[in-house]
């Protein structure tokens, strides 16, 4: 429901969950945030309130800064730790708003390929297709575009990569995401109010586009692949 991506200079967890306390307005049942730390990724979740999120990280914390968070509203398995975003296998983690139409087919192809799931969502499959493309030798940026390419329904995307601490890949199809430019970090939300803390510097994609951002780059490409030139505007809103 809610998302939010961070290639920052400071440490992600705290700037994650109160990204995404400012995105609680629009309902979810759990929470979740993982980041990318000495080339490793590594996850924390829960069900209910963000505190109980937060307070899962007081214990249990998570280095790292670079990551990405999510709020669901579960549309596709319970609302549980185990169905909450991200989604994750060794090789990528996904945070996911919306709805994979076809992921039926898609758990029959990666069950073909003898991959199992352990969660009851749609969102799964997007991590474990992409995991299959690595596997099969594509790079991450490669293997998230040979994903999306694949995915039927409206929904919005942003990947994390292991060994990757200065990529995210982002995708908007039905759903919005604005960008945010920071000084040397690159940020990305379901809505500016959601980066407000961070920038006022914001390229909205638009439908169809999907990117590639680092620290200190973003790559928009649009429906037919080809590069595209976002605006970068400059916003107003109450932090
Ligand atoms: N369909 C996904 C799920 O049920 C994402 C829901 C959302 O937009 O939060 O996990």
């Amino acid at each position: 429901c809610g998302i939010i991506g961070i290639l920052g200079n400071h440490e992600a967890a705290p700037i994650l969950v109160d990204a995404l306390r400012r995105l609680e307005y629009r309902g979810y049942d759990s929470a979740g945030i993982a980041t990318v730390n000495g080339g490793i990724l590594d996850r924390r979740r829960a069900v209910g309130k963000l505190v109980n999120l937060a307070d899962l990280l007081v214990h249990e914390p998570l280095a790292g800064k670079s990551g990405i968070g999510h709020t669901r509203w579960a549309t596709h398995g319970a609302p549980s730790v185990k169905n909450a975003h991200p989604h994750m296998t060794g090789r990528v983690a996904v945070v996911h708003n919306g709805i994979v139409e076809n992921f039926a087919e898609l758990r029959a192809e990666l069950a073909q390929n003898g991959i199992g799931f352990v969660t009851d969502t749609d969102t799964e499959t997007i991590a474990l297709l992409a995991q299959l493309h690595i596997d099969q030798g594509m790079a991450p940026v490669e293997a998230a575009k040979a994903t999306i390419d694949k995915l039927h329904g409206a929904f919005a995307l942003c990947f994390l990569f292991e060994g990757e601490e200065d990529l995210i890949v982002v995708a908007r199809k039905g759903s919005p995401l604005a960008i945010g430019h920071g000084n040397g970090e690159m940020f990305v939300g379901s809505d500016a109010i959601a980066l407000a803390p961070m920038t006022d510097q914001i390229t909205y994609l638009e439908e169809g586009d999907w990117a590639v951002l680092t620290r200190t780059s973003l790559e928009i490409r649009d429906v037919n692949n080809a590069l595209a030139n976002r605006e970068k505007r400059t916003i107003q809103i109450d932090t």
